[in-house]
């Protein structure tokens, strides 16, 4: 059978990957969004195995030491965290899946061997990042400034990625996601079991 790809989108904070992934959901279908674990707090509008699974500094502690994380990551003040098993059954089961994390999490992913296809998202001006930020309005200036700084460095891994896509427009990076989801989709390396397929209805016929 196929294995699932797995996708990983990342990017500076305020980049939009959220957003933009959203509108991804709409248009793609068979995908399926990896729910992190976190220490942070809840915002307002999100709910428990949705956006997260929210922990406890000790419940996020002994999901570590039970090896349960593919890779975390402390930022920001509190912790990220990929849950292995749930990415490995969606893989497993022949379904693509995506990880909406950032650049620290994504290098750590990338040195696996679970052959990510990489999306690097960012807006063509880093000030921009800040205007989302305040605009979001649920950090401090403080916050504000250290998270423009964070997302200068993070802008630094993006040549290591597979993709660029610039979120100057949402609709634009939107499809352009979505274009390197259905081509990634279709590499014959994804479809072998396919081309089976087709080989042996062919040779049936022609007994
Ligand atoms: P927020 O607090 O705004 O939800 O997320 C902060 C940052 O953490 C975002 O860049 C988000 O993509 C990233 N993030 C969310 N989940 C994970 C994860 O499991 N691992 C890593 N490395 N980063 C994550």
């Amino acid at each position: 059978m196929r294995k699932g790809i797995l996708f990983v989108i990342s990017g500076p904070s305020g980049a939009g990957k959220g957003t933009v992934l959203k509108e991804v959901f709409k248009k793609v279908k068979d995908l399926t969004y990896s729910v992190s674990a976190t220490t942070r707090k809840p915002r307002h509008e999100e709910k428990e195995g949705i956006n997260y699974f929210f922990k406890t500094d000790e419940e996020f502690d002994q999901m570590i030491k039970n090896g349960e994380m593919l890779e975390y990551v402390n930022k920001y003040g509190s912790r990220y965290g990929t849950i292995k098993s749930y990415i490995e059954k969606v893989l497993n089961e022949g379904k693509d899946i995506i990880l909406e994390i950032e650049t620290i999490g994504a290098q750590k992913v990338k040195k696996t061997r679970l052959e990510p296809v990489s999306i690097f998202l960012t807006p063509s001006k880093l000030d921009i990042l800040t205007d989302r930020l305040k605009y979001r309005n649920t950090e401090s200036p403080d916050w504000q400034q250290r998270r423009l700084q964070i997302g200068i460095e993070e802008m630094m891994s993006a040549y290591d990625y597979d993709y660029l896509v610039i979120n100057d427009d949402l609709e634009n990076a939107v499809d352009e996601v979505v274009a390197i989801i259905k081509a990634e989709r279709l590499k014959v390396k994804n479809n072998k079991d396919l081309i089976d397929r087709i080989i042996n209805k062919g040779e049936k016929k022609n007994d």
